[in-house]
């Protein structure tokens, strides 16, 4: 399957979340059956970060997004890991600091982005900043409405300085949503993620799946696309997440730099008389 293609948000198209399955699994039956396509995946992902970070002429931005407990930590971890951690760095996007809240809200966003030969990987957005600001109301309407055309120019610049920018939205169900809650609170492993904020962003389920919708619709750009990620199976959220990645590094047509010494220079100088003597 073409990962890239069947998940994409077509730029210009009207996105309805209704109209996606989060349970859809693709062509594997289980996680079982998907393990060797996952595998090989991200041992792709491992070689081409690495001539990415050789090569030192693209960067690769992936922003994640969705809903409590849709998986965007899972992400981070099952995926992410595939990278060496040297050229990768994940950023967190949390509730503005005062500093941050005094600046245009690109600001802290801008900071964070990968240099050329870095992937980083952005765990919450500036896209919050036209999600739960829109929902609570954060922000007038004229204030945060103006912020899609805002973010499309932003990344169109990062685009043309050589990041290749991937949006993965993690779409779960409200069912799914409250089945994973539900399992922290019955396993004392994960009662630290256990808060009372994500029940209240449940009841404005709605309100989310609204600005959810045009964000995908307004801000999914040839040169920024949005994915939906069915993540209902976190299995397959792993390997669609991975194989888009992989996908995206090969259109890189990444090379390792040509050596910046003659080598048989070198082994002459250095090697022979070694070994020989
Ligand atoms: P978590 O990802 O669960 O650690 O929670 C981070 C919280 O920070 C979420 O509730 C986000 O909605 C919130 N957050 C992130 N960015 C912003 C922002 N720009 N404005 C307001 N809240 C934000
Ligand atoms: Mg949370």
């Amino acid at each position: 399957m073409d990962y890239s293609e069947r998940l994409i948000v077509k730029p210009g198209e009207k996105l309805r979340l209704a109209d996606i399955d989060p349970g859809f699994h693709g062509h594997n039956e289980s996680h079982e059956k998907a393990m060797p396509e996952l595998g090989e995946a991200l041992a792709g992902i491992t070689r081409l970060q690495e001539l990415l970070y050789a090569q030192k002429k693209h960067a690769l931005l992936v922003v994640l997004q969705g809903i409590d407990a849709a998986g965007k930590d899972g992400v981070c971890w099952h995926v992410i890991q595939a990278m060496n951690p040297q050229g990768t760095r994940v950023t967190g996007f949390k509730q503005p600091t005062a500093e941050e809240r005094a600046h245009d809200f690109l600001w802290r966003i801008h900071n964070a982005v990968p240099g050329l030969g870095q992937v980083g990987v952005f765990n919450r957005s500036h896209y919050e900043d036209v999600l739960v600001v829109r929902v609570h109301g954060l922000a007038p309407k004229k204030v945060w409405e103006k912020r899609y055309d805002a973010i499309n120019a932003f990344e169109r610049q990062l685009s043309e300085a050589g990041v290749t920018i991937l949006k993965f939205f993690l779409y779960i169900s409200k069912e799914e949503q409250l089945e994973r809650f539900k399992k922290r609170l019955d396993d004392p492993a994960r009662h630290w993620k256990i808060s009372e904020a994500d029940y209240a962003e449940r009841a404005l389920w709605d309100d989310y799946v609204k600005a959810y919708e045009a964000m995908l619709t307004k801000c999914s750009t040839d040169y920024a696309p949005w994915y939906v990620i069915p993540s209902n199976h976190k299995w397959f959220r792993n390997l669609a997440a991975s194989r888009i990645i992989l996908e995206t590094l090969e259109g890189m047509k990444l090379k390792a730099p040509e050596p910046t010494v003659d080598l048989d220079e070198i082994r002459a100088k250095y090697h022979k008389a070694e070994e020989e003597g």
